[in-house]
């Protein structure tokens, strides 16, 4: 196991003034959970992968006697759940930490911690550039979260002055620790959820996989989430046991590349796909998602399966980056366009009517306009539901920072647009379609501003607003999926009524 606990040179100085032994005490150690309960404020950036950590932190610090509040006013402990998947990530955290500043002005005691990639890949360094924060660490330390700020509480200093100007000498007085060791493959074990009973919501995430091995050339995951390790197939199946015994009805799969999935051994080699037929059968779980696909590793296997396992959505999220067979080689993706148009052939063939998404990446550099022009035109002859798209962010450390970035940000922002525009149109038709048509919808609670309104998703992920039934609970509803008419496609959403 690497260990590269790294208090800072400041925090070196810390330890020698109160005793070398605080430096390198247990991070193990918890809280004392009879004390009154401390609160933690949390706000995360990013992906899904941040979302489940997030849940995972609240559970661990729960043990130590945190409970979660809403106000950063009240908290004795904020974490900051960075993403460093782009620039503007980057700079989201930045800023959060700059808005809670006063906060620690006013409590000294407040300890400021820095989480997720940003704080993985940056570690000190990170703390030198965002003097607030007291600990940066990275995914792999949510276990160690509630012993590192023990630690920290231990050797705060009283003196309000010390965490303002670390580097001068009253900062001497301030520990301040960066914790981003990373667990080896060998090593590594999956934290299971613990949620407690009423804290689970109709639909779940469910981890198979940390990490990635794909090191495509612009990403910097593989640096910030370690090597790919996927986890037990009878973990996965009990977790998802434990969630739709609290209430879940809907799980879905979550990791960076879940087709390479490998934690069972299949002759065949398709691991997910029997993964997903295990899954299916927990009794009770209505509904299974997955997400992410990396279309190399997309097998005709887990194509079948939405036509087969009757939990299997509609809806698939395939990742095809750039339409260029060219810009898809410098990005390292081991596929060409025709490749990616084969598959979403097969699948059409097996799931007509399937929902598909995917990210875009515009301004690659080299991407010429013909290049561009092919993105466009895939776009077209897929026909996604919706995409995510994103202009080229230079990332530290991964390997298209080698090539030469030629497109001036405002090429990348047109090109951005244009993308944005073509796919609103498609966008509009996709959701026009179902209008007129009644879809089984599950139920997940009230609409966010909708006067009573129930909200649910089709099968395919979009989203329905529906008033609620005339006579009856409209609470009994949720949870369950019922026949929906749909009268009206919106941009984003869809509204229709109890049929
Ligand atoms: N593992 C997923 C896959 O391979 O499709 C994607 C994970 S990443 C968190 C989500 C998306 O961010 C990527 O699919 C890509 O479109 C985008 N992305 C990643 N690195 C980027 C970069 N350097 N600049 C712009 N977009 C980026
Ligand atoms: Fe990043 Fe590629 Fe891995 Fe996705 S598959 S996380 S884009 S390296």
């Amino acid at each position: 196991m690497s260990n590269v606990t790294l208090p800072l040179s400041d925090s070196l100085a810390d330890s020698l003034a109160t005793g070398p032994a605080a430096a390198i005490a247990s991070h193990t150690e918890a809280l004392p959970t009879t004390a009154a309960p401390r609160r933690v404020f949390i706000e995360s950036f990013g992906c899904q992968m941040n979302d489940y950590d997030v849940a995972r932190m609240v559970e661990v610090l729960r043990k130590s006697g945190y409970e979660r509040i809403e106000e950063a006013e009240q908290a004795d402990l904020i974490v900051i759940n960075t993403c460093s998947i782009r620039e503007k990530a980057e700079n989201k955290a930045a800023s959060a930490a700059g808005r809670y500043r006063p906060l620690k002005e006013k409590n000294p005691s407040l300890i400021v911690a820095l989480g997720g990639c940003l704080a993985q890949q940056e570690g000190d360094a990170l703390l030198k550039k965002i003097p607030v924060a007291d600990l940066t660490f990275g995914p792999d330390q949510i276990p160690q979260l509630p012993g590192h700020v023990a630690t920290l509480l231990g050797q705060q200093s009283a003196d309000p002055a010390t965490w303002a100007r670390p580097r001068t000498p009253l900062g001497k007085y301030r520990l301040r620790l960066a914790k981003t060791e990373v667990i080896d493959v060998e090593d590594y074990e999956f934290l299971d959820a613990d949620p407690r009973p009423g804290d689970v919501s109709i639909t779940a995430l469910v981890t198979i996989q940390k990490g990635c091995d794909n090191y495509c050339a612009y990403c910097v995951v593989p640096n910030t989430r370690g090597r790919e390790v996927s986890r037990p197939a009878d973990q996965v199946v009990a977790e998802i046991k434990r969630f739709v015994d609290q209430g879940a009805r809907e799980v879905t799969l979550i990791g960076q590349n879940v087709n390479a999935y490998h934690a069972i051994g299949m002759p065949d080699g398709d691991d997910f796909a029997e993964l997903l037929a295990r899954c299916d059968k927990v009794p009770g779980l209505r509904r299974l998602r997955f997400t992410t696909s990396h279309p190399h590793y997309f097998s005709r296997k887990v194509a079948d399966a939405f036509r087969d396992l009757p939990t299997l959505c509609p809806w698939l999220h395939l990742p095809v980056q750039a339409g260029s067979s060219r810009v898809l080689a410098m990005m390292a993706r081991d596929y060409k366009r025709e490749d990616y148009l084969d598959k979403i052939a097969y699948i059409k063939s097996v799931c007509p009517d399937i929902s598909l998404s995917t990210d875009i990446i515009v301004g690659y550099p080299g991407e010429t306009e013909e290049d561009f022009q092919d993105t466009c035109s895939l776009l077209e002859l897929v026909r996604y539901d919706s995409i995510y798209s994103f202009s080229y962010s230079r990332r530290p450390g991964t390997p298209a920072t080698e090539l030469e970035d030629t497109l001036p940000q405002e090429e990348k922002s047109r090109r951005l647009q244009i993308v944005q525009a073509l796919q609103r149109t498609i966008t509009n038709e996709r959701m026009a379609r179902m209008v007129g048509r009644t879809e089984p919808v599950l139920i997940e609670g009230l609409a966010r501003m909708g006067n009573g309104q129930l909200c649910g998703r089709t099968g395919g992920n979009h989203t329905v607003n529906m008033d609620p039934p005339a006579t009856g609970e409209a609470s009994a509803l949720i949870g369950q999926v019922v026949p929906v008419y749909i009268t009206q496609a919106r941009s984003h959403t869809l509204a229709g009524q109890l049929a």
